[in-house]
């Protein structure tokens, strides 16, 4: 079982990526069932969102904090809607206004009569990009990419990855259950260990397209493995130095990581949440 890992010493990118993403045309996509819905009025009501999209089958919607303090409300002008159906997905946006390739529909809520907010659907052939000639997709030369933006899928972070590091073989970007993004992370899977160790070493990597700028982060993807130094405990601590490059049990950590030389040495853990990375307690 693999486990995201966020590694979250902070530092400036070294490496900048300009340039214009890859457009793909699409024909005839399948939709995510859940789609985000953007500029909605700060007074719009759960009754008046589903009046406006309810007519495309049936739909619940979410926003942050609906559960607790913002049950009225979306409090960050923003919503999603999951319907039943893909079909229903289909249907709004036939039904939705055209501009340079994005979709406007108008609800209303009591202040504001007739709002245009922008629909913004998720095909489900962005999640995933796979080149063809590729082989076996190793975990050993996988990278976990953290802090993604929502406007980049999946053919976007190969082009990219492809162009600063290359021989990219897959680029992912992880879902829920509706099939949609999820926590701006995804992976990434080289065919040689040199690109992948380039990759890992850059840490950061600043993104700049004419539509957005973003910092994401690359870590190495780790696994279940043993301690590489006494083979005889689980190895759940890694450290990603060059000099290293190892997993190690907590007292192996400790013996390597003595000299003054290496002190300094962070250790990446597994973890099924989001964790900092911090010196092992000694
Ligand atoms: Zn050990
Ligand atoms: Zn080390």
């Amino acid at each position: 079982m693999l486990y995201n890992v966020i590694f979250l010493e902070s530092c400036d990118p070294k490496i900048t990526w300009h340039g214009s993403l890859p457009r793909k045309i699409l024909i005839e996509p399948e939709y995510s069932v859940k789609v985000f819905i953007g500029g909605v009025p700060w007074d719009i009501t759960e009754v008046e969102l589903l009046a406006s999209f309810g007519t495309y089958g049936n739909v619940t919607v979410e926003w942050p904090g609906k559960d607790c303090d913002h049950s009225k409300h979306p409090p960050k002008g923003y919503v999603y809607l999951i319907f039943n159906s893909s079909e229903s997905v289909k249907k709004l946006l036939q039904n939705c206004s055209r501009s340079d390739d994005k979709y406007y529909q108008l609800v209303s809520s009591r202040q504001r009569k007739s709002k245009e907010v922008q629909v913004i659907p998720w095909a489900l052939n962005d999640s995933n990009a796979l080149r063809i000639a590729s082989s076996r997709l190793d975990i050993d030369k996988t990278i976990f990419v953290g802090g993604l933006h929502g406007m980049l899928n999946a053919d976007g972070l190969m082009h990219i990855m492809d162009d600063l590091f290359g021989g990219v073989v897959y680029a992912g970007i992880d879902t829920d259950q509706y099939k949609y993004p999820i926590g701006g992370s995804g992976r990434v899977i080289f065919s040689n260990r040199k690109s992948y160790i380039k990759a890992v070493n850059a840490a950061f990597v600043e993104i700049r397209t004419k539509k957005f700028k973003k910092r994401i982060q690359l870590d190495p993807y780790l696994r279940d493995a043993m301690c590489t130094q006494c083979h005889k405990a689980p190895g759940p601590y890694f450290c990603r130095d060059s000099l290293c490059w190892a997993y190690y049990c907590k007292t192996c950590w400790n013996l390597r990581h003595r000299p003054a030389s290496l002190a300094d040495h962070r250790a990446m853990k597994r973890t099924s949440n989001k964790t900092k990375s911090r010196p092992i307690p000694r």
